[in-house]
């Protein structure tokens, strides 16, 4: 473990990327120094006290699937994993019209057939329209991805529709998982892309497609485990430690400046933030360059969170989807936090996730209010007789990297030309879309680098 002690890596960023950096690089013995500028930990995935309830609240509704190997080993190592659920197979109700379909694989049938009964067995999509899902299904089965491929410049709906999907198949089915999953409709999202989702998370095993969640506000979940790990490996973690750029010299990054004057130099650095603050980190002509210039192309996409808490139960479900309603999906915050018996609970939190939410991020409060609560009384009676104690909006308007046709190509290597300098974030080329899985990977894949880097 020490063997690498008298080498210090230096990372700038407490998202997932940079933590789970910092842990790989601890692990390997390395001396870790990680900033981050806000006061908190976890990036794009935190947590925060509500200030009227003390209730913890998400920025955004997190859940990951079982294909999600590298998020999973990471909450593993850092001893969180007690703190999410992960069922064994898919399992999910969808309401339309006062109905109830279910997308839920088999307990019984064994290996990937398991997920064909969700596709079969799904009641909102008419007899004929199954069958196109179960050919839609063996296409995407068939298709052969590779980097540069036409599949990354059309859209998944145009694929679709070339493989006999409609429109009540692709708004049933294909949209209510894409929209989530990449943060953007169907209609804008690359072929490469879907064709990932689907052959990633609902061609494998069962488990692979199961939805987990966290029971416990995401700061806790992973921002607080992984700095416990760092500093236990003798590395050290900055919080509110603002980083104004990398200092180079002769192509190669000589330290770290922090806005407030603090030089600080290490072995190797990694930028470990958003694309865009990447930009600001490296000096213009830097920027500039052919290898670093694509990011600037990268762009993102809104997820508005609507937080009600009634006063009584109005939802049986831990999380349910909604067709032909602004709902989207509707989770359960009481329950998938098991805390019925919290006394801010006594009634029920539910959170509205809105992804892909143009339409939403610019309204304000009262008019998100207007339309939310009116149809939650519309889909849920119970929400109907219910009183609301509180009402809150969370909106992030730069959510997720969008995953539109040609934007695989703006995604740049954890490896750079800059002599000592790594890449990590969920937008670095990790093959994943923008989710926790690719900030880990991107973590993982900088610290690999890192290693070889300074193993030489
Ligand atoms: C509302 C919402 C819902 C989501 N839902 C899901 C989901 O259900 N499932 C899923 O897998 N993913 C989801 N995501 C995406 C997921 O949160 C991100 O992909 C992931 O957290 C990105 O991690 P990252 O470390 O790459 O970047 P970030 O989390 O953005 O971390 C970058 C960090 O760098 C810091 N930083 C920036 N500049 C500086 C500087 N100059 N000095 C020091 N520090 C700096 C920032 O403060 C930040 O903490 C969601 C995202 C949002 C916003």
């Amino acid at each position: 473990m020490s063997t690498q002690s008298a080498r210090h890596v230096a990372i700038v960023g407490g998202g997932l990327a940079g933590l789970s950096a910092g842990v790989a690089l601890s692990e390997q013995g390395f001396q870790v120094t990680l900033f981050e500028k806000r006061p908190f930990l976890g990036g794009r995935a935190y947590s925060f006290s509500d200030p009227e309830t003390g209730v913890e609240v998400d920025n955004g509704q997190h859940v990951f699937v079982g294909a999600c190997s590298s998020y999973m080993q990471f909450l593993h190592k850092i001893g969180a994993w007690q703190n999410v659920r992960m069922p064994g197979r898919l399992e999910a109700r969808v309401i339309r019209n006062g109905e109830s379909a279910w997308l839920r694989a088999s307990s019984w049938i064994p290996g990937s057939a398991a997920n064909l009964p969700a596709l079969l067995g799904y009641g909102h999509i008419s007899l004929r329209g199954r069958l196109r899902l179960l050919y839609g299904m063996l296409r995407i089965r068939l298709a052969r991805r590779k980097p540069g491929s036409p599949l990354e410049q059309e859209t998944f709906e145009g694929w679709l529709r070339r493989h006999g999907q409609t429109d009540e198949t692709l708004s049933r089915f294909w949209n209510l998982i894409v929209l989530p999953a990449l943060n953007d409709d169907i209609s804008d999202v690359s072929a490469d892309a879907g064709l990932m989702l689907f052959q990633t998370a609902l061609l494998g095993a069962p488990s692979k497609a199961a939805i987990g969640y966290p029971v416990v506000g995401l700061s806790r979940l992973s921002g607080d485990a992984a700095e416990r790990f760092i500093t236990e490996n003798g590395g050290e973690v900055r919080k509110a430690a603002d980083v104004a750029g990398f200092r180079t010299e002769n192509g190669s990054v000589r330290g770290i400046e922090l806005t407030s004057g603090e030089l600080v130099e290490a072995n190797a650095y990694v930028s470990a933030v958003p694309a865009v603050a990447m930009a600001d980190l490296l000096p213009e002509n830097l920027i500039e360059q052919e290898f670093f210039s694509p990011a600037s192309e990268i762009e993102t996409a809104p997820i508005v969170g609507v937080h009600i808490w009634y006063d009584r139960p109005v939802l049986d479900d831990r999380f349910v989807a909604v067709l032909d309603s602004p709902l989207q999906w509707v989770f359960n915050i009481t329950r998938m936090h098991e805390r019925e018996a919290d006394e801010h609970d006594s009634g029920q939190h539910i959170a509205i996730s809105l992804s892909g939410a143009w339409q939403w991020k610019d309204l304000g409060k009262a008019e998100l209010r207007e339309v939310f609560v009116a149809e939650m009384a519309r889909v849920f009676p119970e929400a109907d007789d219910a009183a609301i104690t509180r009402f809150i909006i969370v909106k992030m308007l730069d959510a997720t990297f969008r995953v539109v046709p040609g934007s695989e190509q703006n995604r740049l290597p954890q490896e750079t030309p800059i002599g000592g300098l790594f890449l990590a974030g969920d937008w670095t080329r990790t093959g994943w879309p923008s989710t926790m899985e690719s900030a880990v990977r991107s973590g993982n894949l900088a610290a690999d680098a890192v290693t070889r880097y300074l193993s030489t």
